[in-house]
């Protein structure tokens, strides 16, 4: 059996569990059968790409878990006509499956050698982001918004205002929220100046950072 079909196996068998789990949504689950996850992991970890679990990258941040990411994928509801926003590139695993989904997508990082890193492997794998940021996404991107979907994959310690303000109206905002552990938060924004907040269950982020580049 070649690498690309053992592969394609165990992300069959990933998404089979996924299912178990209760992700619905056929089109990230589609993305998750297509997305080669081991090419976003440290390679000293390689064998573990199709096991549901977070694992280090470089910079002492993590690759999400599959559950996570399908989650929050779900929870975002991404079209193709969306511009999204995502707070927290990281590998750039959970970036290739907001690109499938839409793309305009934008993502920062705060992390200057994983930023880089990840910008390398997006090249050399063909995903290409509207923008590729380093800087800081407690502040958001001003110069883009308004975003019709915000994705945030570190944990905050409360809602960072000005993701809020760059909603459009109508648009989600998917943001784990807390210190040690985390409440899955989505805000939907119904006008200029009022949200509808939903929670959906715990889970461990790293922490976002702000304002230290
Ligand atoms: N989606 C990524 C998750 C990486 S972990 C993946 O699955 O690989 C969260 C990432 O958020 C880390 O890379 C961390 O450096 C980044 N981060 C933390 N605070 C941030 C901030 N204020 N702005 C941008 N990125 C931030």
């Amino acid at each position: 059996m070649n690498e690309t079909t053992k592969h394609k196996g165990l992300r069959r068998h990933l998404i089979q569990r996924l299912r178990i789990k209760g992700i619905q949504s056929k089109d990230v689950l589609n993305l998750m059968l297509d997305v080669p996850r081991h090419l976003f992991m440290d390679p000293s970890l390689i064998n573990f790409a199709y096991e549901d679990n977070a694992y280090p990258i470089s910079s002492d941040q993590t690759i999400s878990q599959p559950y996570t990411v399908a989650f929050q994928s779900e929870l975002l509801d991404v079209s193709a006509t969306h511009k999204v926003l995502e707070i927290g590139t990281g590998s750039g695993y959970q970036t290739a499956i907001l690109l499938g989904l839409s793309s305009m997508v934008y993502t920062i990082e705060r992390q200057q050698a994983l930023f880089k890193k990840t910008q390398r492997l997006f090249l050399q794998l063909g995903y290409r982001p509207k923008k590729h940021i380093f800087g800081d996404g407690y502040k958001g991107l001003p110069t883009e918004a308004p975003f019709d979907r915000i994705i945030v994959t570190a944990g905050a310690p409360v809602v960072p205002k000005p993701l809020l303000n760059q909603l459009t109206i109508g648009g989600k905002l998917v943001i784990p929220i807390g210190e040690k552990e985390q409440i899955m938060t989505r805000f939907i924004r119904t006008s200029k100046t009022s949200f509808d907040k939903e929670e959906f269950g715990r889970f461990r982020f790293v922490p976002l950072l702000e304002n230290k580049n």
